[in-house]
């Protein structure tokens, strides 16, 4: 139907990077290796729409993987971050911008008391691991199966075969005595979670899970298993590792555990909490953090950390996600897009649903509500690589995997959704026929 549109420069990049990068790019799933064709390279975005190098114009559902909930170049925040780094980039010492911005989300964060800047997610996850284990002098980790943490070495294990829940590592490179300090359970199962506290709580520093599971389709988990999780680790003296780099600031400013009300021991934080430059960070009670090194006696520190351009980009976004109504809007309108394209699935009897939660969506080619990863049909990413082409032709950009979750941006109109949601169902129109 649509004509093949021209991604020639794209191709022609891409053809270049691999020269340089490991399957051209410096990101793996940023390949398209689960879709077709050549990775779109990006030169300019503006809103909700993101211009490739051969000037097609997309609306962005991807919006960097999470960071941008404020849009692309959003003003405010290029404008601080401008008369920021007319200033120097970053000085290796404290600065005021780092008091601004922590003082502003632990004031407006009933979970924390104390924080530490980091530059990445995997930085933040790795370092309240070895908080976790600091505090508690024990070893090994809890995670869940379809739960993502960053390219920690100790947590990029699957389950292994049989009863044994001890981790089996989903990369080389990592030695197995490393993946076996890591337990891993199924999502939502109370009873393989209490069977593996009761025989091994001696031996557990933590359990890390992402209270919103979004990066391996979007698992909403019951309230009561999450409250589950809370009780069992008071009762088995675990600590509670909420990893909140996406659902932070994205459900609302104090994330998941704002919206679920449940109050974990430490939190992760990436993604958004930047603004769209690198930082990362994690933050507990003081309790906890004075464990941390200078105070205490585990070690962290960062030559970038809190470097006063990143901590410009964070605070501008920051005050923008604390206006009044700022999360109650994206709900309703990501709501309204969502529940637009599920009543179109429906009246023509495709086999979709699309699980959302505040402004994250996930596409799913199945009826039935996923709950864990095991439940997700390896066969429907057929479908999905059809969507995510279709989509390209005609100007919306989705992350390049079926199990990759969407996100909607404050700087996506109503027009805008109106428009995605219409070219969103022609394209499922050509999935099912
Ligand atoms: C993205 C992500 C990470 C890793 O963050 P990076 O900044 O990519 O290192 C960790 N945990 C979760 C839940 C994430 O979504």
């Amino acid at each position: 139907m649509t004509n093949s549109i021209n991604r020639s420069q794209s191709a022609a990049l891409f053809e270049e990077a691999k020269n340089y990068f490991p399957g051209g790019v410096n990101s793996p799933v940023r390949a398209f290796k689960s879709v077709s064709g050549p990775p779109l390279f990006i030169k300019k975005g503006d809103g909700c729409r993101i211009i490739d190098e051969d000037d097609n114009i997309y609306i962005d559902f991807c919006c960097s993987w999470g960071p941008l909930i404020l849009g692309h170049n959003n003003d405010a925040i290029r404008e601080f971050v401008t008369e920021t780094v007319a200033n120097g980039t970053s000085f290796g010492t404290p600065s005021r911008l780092g008091n601004e911005l922590g003082k502003l989300i632990i004031e407006n964060n009933r979970f924390i008391e104390k924080m530490r800047f980091v530059s990445s997610g995997t930085e933040a996850v790795m370092s309240a691991i070895r908080l976790a284990r600091g505090v508690t002098g024990k070893n090994k980790v809890i995670k869940f199966e379809g739960c993502y943490h960053g390219h920690v070495d100790s947590l990029l294990v699957k389950a292994g075969s049989g009863l044994a829940t001890f981790g089996v590592s989903t990369s080389a490179g990592i030695p197995p005595s490393f993946a076996a300090e890591t337990l891993v359970l199924p999502l939502n199962d109370p009873d393989a979670l209490e069977a593996t506290l009761a025989q091994h709580a001696d031996d557990i520093a933590c359990i890390i899970i992402e209270p919103i599971p979004a990066n391996n389709g979007l698992l909403l988990q019951e309230k009561s298993f999450l409250e589950c999780l809370r009780l069992k680790c008071y009762k088995y003296g675990v600590l509670l590792i909420f990893d909140e780099v996406i659902s932070g600031f994205r459900i609302g400013f104090e994330g998941a555990a704002g919206y679920y009300n449940i109050q974990p021991d430490i939190m992760t934080y990436g993604k958004i909490i930047g603004g769209g430059m690198p930082v990362g960070a994690y933050a507990a009670s003081a309790e906890i953090m004075a464990h941390i090194a200078p105070e205490g006696a585990v070690y962290q520190a960062g030559t970038l950390s809190a470097n006063p351009v990143a901590m410009a980009a964070g605070y501008a976004a920051s005050k923008q996600l604390l206006a009044p109504d700022f999360y109650e809007n994206m709900a309703k309108k990501t709501a309204k897009f969502v529940g637009s394209i599920q009543a179109h699935c429906d009246a023509n009897g495709y086999e979709v649903s699309i699980p959302h939660i505040g402004s994250i969506f996930w596409i799913a080619f199945s009826k039935k509500r996923i709950l864990a990863a095991d439940q997700i049909e390896a066969a429907s990413m057929e479908k999905f690589k059809i969507l995510h082409h279709e989509l390209l032709q005609s100007g919306i950009y989705l992350g390049p995997s079926g199990y990759e979750v969407g996100f909607v941006s404050a700087a996506h109109t109503e027009a805008d959704l109106e428009e995605a949601s219409t070219k969103i169902k022609t394209a499922l129109d050509i999935v099912f026929n």
